[in-house]
């Protein structure tokens, strides 16, 4: 049997109608911005795979890391035990941070960094003898697949199942400068009630990579601070460059309490949550009374492998040289979102930093569902990019190691498939 095979038997694959998907492509190697596959043709990675590829695949520099620490230290557990590499990861995150960040907790992905978050409102007001238990969000969030992230995500197909057990939450429209006022009376109504706002800033990465301005949920920031409302910043997708900045943090003028992080973290090397924490949230959990303890915790917290990935992550994406291909990949989607701009089956074009998305204009209108995102997925396959649209909603996330070859033939081959009628 070939690996495709032998895959069907075994594997049950994410986000994936086992029934009717197309077999799994076997992957047998990565480099740069490239994937292969076992029959040896060359994929563009034009999506990051899934969002959290920085500086390409099987970095050199990132695997020598690793390896050195996988031969000294593989594992310790973090309660009571302590190590170089997390002590090194939180100096150097909180230092890129907002300056009210102090503390760092370890996770494992990014559905367990806004667990963490969540628990830590929540308990935060307990631990002062209040009873806060609403949350808000944005309409069509996105913050995970487990419980607690899926009830503070929007309400969609992916949900639909566990509808009855998902927790309440004040769903909210993201901020426009028309809508401002009237989304300040609509939380005021309610805010004593409120424990946290949750939002991913500037990106909406699931629902169709949507885009708000930085002055609007600056403005919204500030108000549910008035208000006493906590704000957790879910950094899982906008962390570590993707909207040209750091993080998207550097285009707010308000900071958040709490943080989540993910996908980039590691260069997308190796899974790992993180949530980071102002010293305003951890001393409210100080106490001789043991209850007020955060009593949350994964068996591989703070892994020493995947915390020296991050370090060295980090460290090459503080490069200059990584910090100009942000720019260049920043400049050249500026570029070709004017002519997609221009094009008759394309609207909605927008573009944070190296995120650049669109709608392919069709009469079954947006959705997730809709059948033309699997014609484009097909089409670009073949001709060697992987591009997974969501629905008629198309994007690109590249690595930041991309060529301007490789984006020119991306875009090229984008207007080409563009020209061609799904059948
Ligand atoms: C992907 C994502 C998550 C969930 O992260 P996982 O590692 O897939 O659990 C949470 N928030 C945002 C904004 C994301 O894009």
């Amino acid at each position: 049997m070939n690996l495709q095979q032998r895959d069907k038997l075994v594997n049950w694959h994410p986000y994936t109608q086992m029934k009717t998907a197309e077999d799994a492509i076997p992957i047998v190697k990565g480099k740069g911005a490239y994937l292969f596959d076992d029959k040896g043709k060359q994929y563009i990675d034009a999506v990051s795979s899934w969002w959290v590829t920085l500086h390409g695949h099987a970095h050199p520099y990132i695997a020598q890391k690793v390896s050195e620490q996988l031969q000294t230290l593989e594992q310790v557990i973090f309660a009571g035990f302590t190590h170089q590499p997390a002590i090194q990861l939180s100096e150097n995150l909180l230092k890129l941070l907002p300056d009210n960040q102090e503390k760092v907790f370890y996770s494992d992905n990014g559905s367990t960094a806004v667990e963490v978050a969540l628990k830590m409102c929540i308990q935060f007001a307990h631990n002062q003898g209040k009873k806060k238990t609403k949350i808000l969000a944005f309409k069509d969030a996105y913050h995970g697949d487990t419980f607690g992230a899926m009830s503070v995500s929007g309400r969609s197909v992916w949900t639909k199942p566990f509808g009855d057990m998902l927790f309440d939450v004040a769903f909210i429209d993201t901020p426009t400068s028309e809508n401002l006022r009237g989304l300040q009376s609509q939380i005021s109504h309610i805010a004593d009630e409120i424990a946290c706002f949750i939002y991913e800033p500037l990106v909406q990465g699931a629902a169709g990579m949507l885009t708000h301005n930085p002055e609007d949920l600056s403005e919204l920031m500030k108000f549910c601070k008035k208000q006493n409302i906590l704000l957790i910043q879910d950094e899982v997708f906008t962390g570590f460059g993707r909207t040209g900045k750091l993080f998207a943090a550097d285009y707010l003028t308000e900071k958040p309490d709490i943080m989540c992080f993910s996908k980039g973290l590691t260069g997308g090397t190796m899974p790992m949550g993180i949530t980071t924490s102002s010293n305003e949230i951890f001393n409210a959990f100080l106490s001789e009374d043991k209850y007020k303890t955060l009593f949350h915790g994964h068996s591989f917290t703070a892994n020493p492998l995947a915390c020296t990935a991050a370090l060295a992550s980090m460290e090459l994406l503080l490069n200059k040289e990584t910090q100009d291909n942000i720019r260049l990949i920043t400049d050249k989607h500026k570029e070709f979102s004017q002519i997609l701009n221009q094009h008759p089956k394309v609207e909605n074009v927008r573009q944070t930093g190296t995120i650049l998305a669109w709608d392919i204009k069709t009469e079954q209108g947006t959705s997730y569902f809709n059948t033309i995102g699997k014609f484009f997925y097909k089409e670009f396959l073949n001709k060697g990019i992987i591009l997974r649209p969501l629905g008629n909603i198309m994007y690109l996330v590249p690595p930041y190691c991309i060529t301007t070859e490789d984006l020119e033939y991306i875009y090229q081959t984008i207007l080409q498939v563009l020209q061609m009628k799904p059948n």
